[in-house]
């Protein structure tokens, strides 16, 4: 198999799941607990917590651990909104967020009366800050623009973004750091509140946390006996946890290795993809280079897809959370792409793991497919 859906999820490291193994079947006492079994859990789960803290280079941040990035994005987002109305009721955020911000978002917009600003995006799939700047006010509470796009790889200006949050008092400054953490460099102080999702990066699934800074005040989602400090309640599934301080460690360490290995095979992939008069690019050339994204001008993508999955070539159309109800695809459809191009989008997404050799095995069965569909 030729596993090219990287974004979408990423297959486990032998290393992790040989320490989650180990600790599983050493510990298993609940942090909470007073007991001697419980102090040690709760010892390896604070560690855990510091190393995290560590590893972002935070000083001035919490961590929750959460089940993954939805949970931690709609934590940081209602659990912020929410706690703080009185102080005013703007929101902002990118018409090409994950649907995980983009609903939490349009929920306070419809259910809580909060008022929403999207700030649109140019033909390239990236925010310019200066609209952001442009639509705060002086209720503006919180701004949630992504790092990088999980479908065509755009990168946002988040740097400037948190500058110009910065200039507000009364708001802060939320990114969707899922698809960069270990893959595109990021001075994590500047933002407010960022998420991790473990299983992007080779890790457990299930598995993730809210990155806050100290003295935002978020209420909890669910109530229940105040673990996570008082914000993620229900017994911590520390083992878990503690495999994500190692899985951040190793994704962090081999960053910039990663990414040079990503722009050799992606590079490669556009060039030889811009030879075929078949195919749009649909990422632009400065986004992430672990994601590729393309459209096709006259063949159904739903079709070469399962088409190239049945020649054992795996790829994502639109986010995978949502491409088994096939619909064309906002985020393109954002960047003013037509209805064919949006509704025939490929993405690939690559991974340290994949080779040279595959790219090209890939483009022979994508040619072969493509000519076999009429
Ligand atoms: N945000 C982005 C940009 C994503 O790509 C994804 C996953 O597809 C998520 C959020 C949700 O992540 P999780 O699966 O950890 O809930």
């Amino acid at each position: 198999m030729i596993y090219l859906d990287n974004a979408a999820t990423t297959a486990v490291s032998k290393e992790i799941l040989a320490s989650y193994f180990a600790l599983l079947n050493d510990q298993f006492a609940n942090p909470s607990s007073i007991h001697k079994a419980g102090q040690d859990t709760f010892l390896l789960l604070s560690k855990a917590r510091e190393q995290v803290l560590k590893l972002f280079r935070l000083k001035e941040h919490d961590v929750i651990f959460t089940s993954g990035a939805t949970e931690a994005i709609n934590l940081a987002i209602k659990g912020y909104a929410l706690a703080n109305s009185n102080r005013g009721k703007h929101l902002i955020t990118s018409s090409v967020e994950h649907p995980a911000v983009l609903n939490a978002m349009v929920q306070l917009r419809d259910l809580f009366g909060f008022d929403l600003t999207i700030v649109p995006v140019d033909a390239n799939g990236v925010i310019h800050s200066e609209l952001v700047e442009k639509a705060m006010r002086d209720d503006t509470i919180m701004v949630a623009i992504m790092h990088v796009n999980n479908e065509t790889g755009a990168i946002m200006p988040i740097e400037e973004v948190a500058k110009i949050v910065r200039k507000h008092p009364k708001a802060v400054f939320f990114s969707d750091t899922t698809q960069s953490i270990g893959k595109i460099e990021t001075k994590f102080e500047d933002i407010d509140m960022f998420v991790v999702s473990a299983h992007k990066i080779n890790g457990l699934k299930g598995s993730g946390a809210l990155l806050m800074r100290k003295g935002i005040r978020i209420i909890p989602l669910a109530s229940g006996g105040g673990q996570e400090n008082n914000l993620r309640s229900g017994t911590s599934d520390f083992p878990v946890h503690v495999m994500l301080a190692k899985t951040i460690r190793m994704a962090l360490e081999k960053n910039s290795e990663h990414n040079a290995h990503a722009r050799m095979l992606t590079d490669y992939l556009r060039d030889e993809l811009l030879q075929n008069g078949e195919v749009e690019i649909n990422s632009p050339l400065n986004g992430s280079p672990f994601i590729l994204n393309f459209s096709l001008k006259t063949k159904k993508a739903s079709v070469v897809i399962e088409a190239l999955s049945l020649n054992q070539a795996m790829v994502s159309s639109i986010s995978a959370c949502s491409s088994n109800k096939f619909i064309g695809s906002s985020v393109l459809s954002a960047m003013g792409k037509n209805k064919t191009i949006c509704n025939n989008s490929i993405r690939v997404s690559v991974c340290s793991e994949n080779t040279l050799d595959e790219m090209k095995t890939f483009l022979t069965i994508l040619e072969q497919t493509i000519e076999s569909i009429r």
